[in-house]
């Protein structure tokens, strides 16, 4: 029977309350795990493994070099997870810092400086968001990955955040210098209104602008041999209207990818899987809760489900095998180890041992 590829991506929660990486690493391949997703860069401007080119979490410790040693030594893949277009308000990267007009910039001008991305819905969410035309931006990026590439055995690089700011304050990114005289050059006049509603065809420069990124960092990641792949929104072709992602488009950049299957019920998973692998034709190895958060699904709905845990994730790789994908990935370790709030139990992680073999 074929076996499932088993992910999980892992943040720095386990090391920073005192977990060893050997000890990390026993824990992750008693449990099967394939394919490690080992946060890199995240969306408050540290680097976890010690660079110069921006904030490194541990300085010039490098438990991330221990990491990657003990998941190759037995086997497993490693990925480097780059958050890629997020940045702190509050002390960004020096990259960020030089170019203050690379941030996206809402329909009313102001920029991700002044009104934060998400600030509407809650200030503790608010985030300083890149716009992905941003070449400058890009090539740091690049730099990172060519680092990471360079000093480390890693596999390859995962994309998380490749795409625009979703829509929940209300059709709002980007107009920023750089989008807008996109616009100009491509169809001859200026957009005439800051509403994309009113005008179809800027949706076009914005996808055009998050593909163009993936293009570009994966013609870097796959000159060093590394494999490249996405975290990405879980409907198609939702994810075009919602935060400009067309990931059918630039999977072709890709080596495989990772739909977010969040709260999706079962038999919705399956649709979504097969529909992924149909249009893509890349191994679709979708992306799972490993905890028993309930945000949004609701007792009854037929597309959404409030089933949690073990029984959720046991019934999601059903899913997957019935819709072709070629594993599951669990989001994330220090969850599925209790390590942070509605995390699985002890008993439950008996029953995920050995899933690739399920
Ligand atoms: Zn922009």
């Amino acid at each position: 029977m074929r076996k499932l590829k088993v992910g999980a991506y892992l943040e720095f929660t386990p090391v920073e309350k005192g977990y060893s990486p050997s000890a990390i690493m026993e824990d992750l391949e008693s449990l099967g795990v394939s394919d490690l997703f080992l946060l890199t860069k995240d969306t408050k401007s540290w680097a976890y493994y010690p660079t110069e080119k921006m904030n490194a979490r541990f300085g010039s410790e490098d438990f991330y070099g221990k990491l990657v040693r003990e998941a190759k030594d037995r086997g497993i893949r490693v990925h480097a997870w780059f958050c890629l277009f997020q940045e702190s308000l509050t002390d960004p990267s020096p990259v960020v810092k030089e170019n203050p007009d690379i941030v996206v910039v809402n329909k009313y001008g102001k920029s991700a400086w002044e009104e934060p991305v998400w600030s509407y819905v809650d200030p503790k969410y608010s985030t300083l968001w890149i716009c992905p035309s941003s070449k400058e931006y890009r090539k740091f990026l690049m730099e990172l990955m060519e680092e990471v590439l360079t000093r480390y055995e890693v596999d390859g690089i995962h994309y998380d955040y490749v795409r625009y700011p979703e829509a929940i304050e209300g059709r709002y990114y980007c107009y920023c210098k750089r989008c807008l005289s996109k616009f100009k050059e491509e169809y001859g006049y200026e957009l005439p209104s800051k509403d994309v509603i009113v005008l179809r065809y800027y949706v076009q420069i914005l996808v055009e602008n998050v593909t163009e990124s993936v293009r570009e960092l994966s013609e870097l990641v796959h000159s060093y041999g590394g494999k490249t792949s996405a975290y990405v929104f879980t409907d198609y072709p939702t994810a075009i209207e919602a935060i400009y992602q067309d990931w059918v488009r630039f999977s072709r950049y890709l080596d495989f990818l990772l739909p977010t299957l969040y709260e999706v019920s079962p038999s919705f998973a399956e649709r979504l899987i097969r529909n992924a692998v149909e249009l893509t034709r890349k191994p679709i190895m979708p992306a799972v809760y490993a905890n028993k958060v309930v945000r949004r699904a609701r007792e009854g709905s037929r597309r959404w489900s409030t089933i949690r845990g073990v029984e959720y994730i046991l019934r999601l790789v059903e899913s997957v095998k019935r819709g072709g994908g070629e594993g599951i990935a669990l989001f994330h370790y220090a969850t599925l180890r209790g390590l942070t709030k509605y995390g699985l139990s002890e008993e439950d992680l008996e029953k995920l041992k050995h899933l690739s073999n399920l």
